[in-house]
């Protein structure tokens, strides 16, 4: 009989489960594939920190889904999940209820602020489009006001940039933003005096960047230092203030731009199922990526909770992971159609690499260390790759041949 698959999300878990199963499943057999999302357009997040400082064009990171699905043998419909009705297999909208026989859930997850006081209102989030767009938008306007502005103090506050958190996001911002203000904006503002731009991160804890080795991570710190970046350690953040960050040993660290880039959590509609979750809202799966005490529903993604069992640790919220899980997924879907037992995902770990801004980076691939030069043409090269459809991955490499030859783009449009 035919059934209704529902997928929940266009982002890496979800539209690659849809392109699988568009190309696998048989057309004869009727089966209704369906993708749900409340944007149109699926977005390489890996590339966002180059959006914000004006190396890559914002559309040439997206890929509208709709365009996608009629060539791939699925259906795209634009509507906002409100909540899954897991019992009665129902899945609530905007635009009314959509039921299913089978589920895949991959609606990914939302910023993580662990209730510091206010870090939601003053901090400026870092996770889609738009953050990148509006945070591009607020660098240039500070460049701008600052060059009006007389008080030192002042000056100083609006051309300080703090960004909380010291994963792979906030160093590859700081970077950037690091780039654009010295090597391009400062330029522009012959009056401005460089030693009043300061970009600072907080990390909570004892080192930067965990998703590399020790030995590359404190070799990041070292790189970060000289340019001039400075990296307070075991410097929560406790809380954030119109225009300041306050860091637990009582510093307060005055700024007119504040990233939040400190962690995730589970999307809150995966967040509100009535089934076993981690600390951070994350469902916990079964091997097969199937959510336990429901057949045919699926979680996978930032909003999955799976513990590997080569580390013994839950995997990552990465988008390598999501993609994988993808794959099993549409798979354990096309067996359980064709009454086949399902498989357990398995995770292969492909590569770590974390850019440091033009020309520099530092990264693992197999088991080798890769710095500098090198790792940073690995990096380029690896997203390029994996950046999705030829359309963007030739418009990507043609932003990056033109960013040397004439800079970056500085026109604040939303401004
Ligand atoms: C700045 C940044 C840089 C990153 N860099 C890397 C990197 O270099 N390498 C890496 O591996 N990972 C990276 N990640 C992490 C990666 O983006 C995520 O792990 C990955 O996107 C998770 O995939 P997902 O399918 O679970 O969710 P997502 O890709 O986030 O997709 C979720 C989808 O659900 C949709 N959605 C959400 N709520 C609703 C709703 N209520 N109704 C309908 N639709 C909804 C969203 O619009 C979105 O399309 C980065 C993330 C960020 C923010």
């Amino acid at each position: 009989m035919a059934k209704r698959i529902l997928i929940l999300g266009a982002g890496f878990g979800g539209l690659f489960t849809a392109l699988e199963l568009g190309r696998r499943l048989r057309a004869a057999d009727g089966h209704e594939l369906t993708l749900l999302d409340a944007r149109t357009y699926h977005m390489f997040s890996p590339l966002l920190h180059e959006v914000t400082s004006g190396i890559v064009e914002p559309r040439h990171v997206t890929w509208p889904v709709r365009a996608l699905a009629g060539r791939h043998g699925f259906r795209f419909e634009n509507r906002r999940v409100r909540a899954i009705d897991l019992d009665g297999r129902l899945v609530r909208t905007d635009h009314g209820d959509v039921p299913y026989e089978y589920l895949v859930i991959a609606l990914g997850s939302v910023t993580e602020y662990f209730d510091v006081r206010g870090a939601e209102r003053w901090t400026l989030p870092f996770k889609s489009l738009h953050d990148a767009m509006a945070l591009r938008s607020r660098l240039l306007q500070m460049f701008e006001e600052a060059a009006l502005e007389p008080d030192p103090e002042r000056r100083r506050r609006l051309l300080r940039f703090v960004l909380v958190g010291a994963g792979c996001t906030g160093v590859e911002l700081a970077t950037e933003i690091d780039d654009l203000a010295r090597r391009t904006l400062l330029r522009h503002y012959p009056g401005l005096d460089p030693a009043e731009l300061s970009i600072v991160v907080a990390e909570a804890s004892g080192r930067i960047i965990p998703c590399v080795s020790d030995g590359l991570a404190r070799l990041g710190l070292e790189k970060l230092a000289q340019r001039g970046i400075q990296v307070r350690l075991h410097a929560p953040v406790v809380a954030v203030e119109e225009g300041a960050v306050v860091l637990r040993d009582g510093e307060r660290v005055p700024s007119a731009t504040i990233v939040w880039a400190a962690g995730v959590r589970a999307n809150p509609v995966i967040e509100a199922l009535p089934v076993e979750k981690d600390k951070q809202g994350r469902v916990v799966v079964d091997p097969t990526l199937e959510l336990p005490p429901y057949p045919g529903v699926f979680v996978l993604g930032d909003g999955a909770h799976l513990r590997d069992p080569g580390t013994g640790r839950p995997l990552p919220p990465t988008a390598q992971v999501a993609v994988q899980q993808a794959r099993t997924a549409a798979g354990n879907i096309l067996r359980d159609l064709r009454g086949q037992p399902k498989l357990p995902f398995r995770y292969r770990h492909r590569s770590d690499l974390v850019s440091l801004g033009a020309g520099d980076a530092v990264g693992e691939i197999a088991g080798l260390r890769f710095t500098g030069w090198p790792a940073w043409l690995l990096w380029r090269s690896v997203f390029l790759a994996k950046l999705s459809g030829w359309k963007n991955r030739i418009r990507v490499a043609v932003d990056w041949i033109m960013q040397p030859i004439f800079g970056r783009d500085l026109t604040q449009i939303d401004g």
